[in-house]
């Protein structure tokens, strides 16, 4: 019988062995899937104390992005999906000492809506009336790539970079706009220019256009368990935190026959044995593979890579990583004066300041602590401030306190504390990633059998990683089998 080797066990290593036995029956293939960690689930890690639900790293996904929702509603999950508190959605920005709103109808860095932008104390007047200059700004002649900065510098002008997209990119991307690739961080931005000459005119229809995919996407399939009336929020998550995605995929993968889930295990090196691959682990074992599907950071694939195909392994190292961290950090309710009326807020760079973002995950997400106390997501490190996440945990905390102190007047004793650090973690697109991943993915012809999948190639976030193990799969199989549809 023939065997895929999956190594990494994230999301995107996990839906692809899924997709793997969804459009291909056991007795045509093995799969064996090796994890390094003890845990599955790679970023996507929650953990439940003394009634608190903490997320460690991310806490959603998009419902605009449709792919992580969809698994859900395979696995039958869907049942468990839990709405953001649109009620309290409200994003604030530091600016100046203060926390200011984020005027209601800015999309992604875009205004759409006159008046909330025109009475925002958060953009002068001069800065509002260049960000409606969009309207006018003709569109870009060429196709060069360009950094999200330079891009939004072009169309909304300076003060929008500096108080809105970039503290909004780093809370998603922990990146620098400067040296972000727009096509690739954002290409939803480069095609409403390309298409309607503006971001502002863009984005308003798009918005005409979502709203009808969302009545439609609120249609159930048949026989699925949520329920028809919900409506669907931008961000979505699941009630008992993300965990249940990686555990029910988990689960049901290692019930399936000729399936097998190994954690504890990494792989250390690979080679190529006539038609096979042969993964060298960690533990001094190794095992042979028609196919190989690499799913763990570009960084650590390259080095798996590296004796067989240097190249392709220098290729791989240049998608930077950055490494961040998050402290969640509870109160009780009593001892809170801030409002906390919003989803949380973003620190924009030029605060200088010593936290990214912070999510005021009580307020965002029902079931997250008890009703007498509130949970605030603190976010550390990225581009900005890559060395913070270097301190111990008691400095960090410190650090986080007294930031929390001078942003919202909290000075009460927490309740509860949680440091989860990602070191290397968060790849960044940066200007020319399009072509670095075409040259890679040509360079992959070369080595038959061979694929990689994960969030270092084409979209960082967990639908995404979800939507490509799916293409891999696909790949996947119609080479081993000669079935499925390549992509
Ligand atoms: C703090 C934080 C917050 C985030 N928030 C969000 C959010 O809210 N929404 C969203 O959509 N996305 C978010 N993301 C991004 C999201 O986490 C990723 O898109 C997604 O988890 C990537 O999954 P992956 O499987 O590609 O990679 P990973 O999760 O990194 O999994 C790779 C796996 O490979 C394993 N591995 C590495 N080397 C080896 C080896 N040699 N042998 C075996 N196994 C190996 C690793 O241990 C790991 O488990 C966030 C990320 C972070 C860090």
């Amino acid at each position: 019988m023939k065997r895929v080797v999956i190594i990494g066990g994230g999301i995107a290593g996990l839906s692809t062995a899924w997709n793997l036995r969804e459009h291909c029956p056991a007795k045509e293939f093995e799969i064996v899937l090796f994890e390094k960690n003890p845990r599955f689930g790679g970023n996507i890690r929650t953990e439940r104390t003394d009634g608190f639900l903490i997320e460690g790293g991310p806490d959603c996904f998009l419902s605009e992005k449709p792919w992580a929702m969809e698994l859900c509603k395979r696995l039958g999950i869907d049942g468990k999906f839990l709405n953001t508190n649109d009620k309290n959605k409200k994003t604030f920005v530091l600016s100046g000492g203060s926390l200011h709103i984020l005027p209601e109808g800015v999309i992604l860095m875009i205004p759409t809506k006159i008046l909330p932008l025109a009475y925002s104390s958060l953009i002068s007047w001069p800065g509002k009336f260049r960000m409606a200059l969009d309207l006018f700004v003709p569109k870009k002649k060429d196709r060069a790539d360009e950094s999200l900065g330079d891009f939004v510098r072009r169309r909304l002008g300076r003060e929008a970079l500096d108080k809105i997209a970039e503290p909004l990119v780093a809370g998603v991307h922990a990146g620098d706009p400067e040296t972000m690739s727009v096509r690739a961080s954002f290409p939803k931005f480069v095609q409403l220019e390309e298409e309607s000459g503006s971001l502002i005119r863009g984005m308003v229809r798009k918005m005409a256009q979502a709203a009808a995919h969302r009545k439609v996407a609120q249609q159930p399939p048949a026989g699925a368990t949520g329920d028809p009336k919900r409506k669907l929020t931008m961000f979505m998550t699941l009630r008992d935190g993300l965990s249940e995605l990686i555990d029910t995929l988990s689960s049901r993968l290692e019930k399936m026959e000729n399936t097998v889930l190994r954690k504890g295990v990494g792989a250390s090196s690979i080679e190529k044995l006539g038609e096979k691959y042969r993964v060298n682990l960690e533990d001094g074992g190794s095992i042979d593979a028609d196919a190989l599907v690499i799913a763990a950071p570009a960084w650590a694939a390259a080095n798996l890579i590296g004796g067989k195909d240097a190249e392709l392994a220098e290729a791989l190292r240049t998608i930077p990583y950055v490494s961040t961290a998050t402290v969640s950090i509870a109160f009780k309710k009593k001892d809170i004066k801030h409002p906390l009326d919003g989803f949380g807020f973003v620190v924009p760079k030029i605060e200088k300041r010593r936290i990214m973002a912070a999510t005021w995950t009580s307020v965002k997400f029902a079931h997250r602590a008890p009703d007498d106390s509130v949970l605030i997501r603190c976010f550390v490190g990225g581009s900005k401030n890559t060395e913070l996440v270097a301190m111990d945990d008691a400095a960090m905390l410190k650090m986080v306190r007294e930031e929390l102190r001078d942003i919202m007047g909290i000075d009460a004793e927490p309740v509860l504390s949680r440091v989860f650090r990602w070191k290397n973690s968060m790849p960044q697109y940066t200007i020319g990633h399009e072509e670095r991943i075409a040259w890679i993915e040509e360079r992959l012809l070369m080595h038959p059998g061979l694929h990689l999948t994960g969030s270092a190639y084409h979209g960082i976030g967990i639908s995404d990683a979800i939507r490509f193990g799916e293409v891999v799969a696909k790949r996947v199989i119609h080479e081993i089998s000669g079935k499925g549809t390549a992509q």
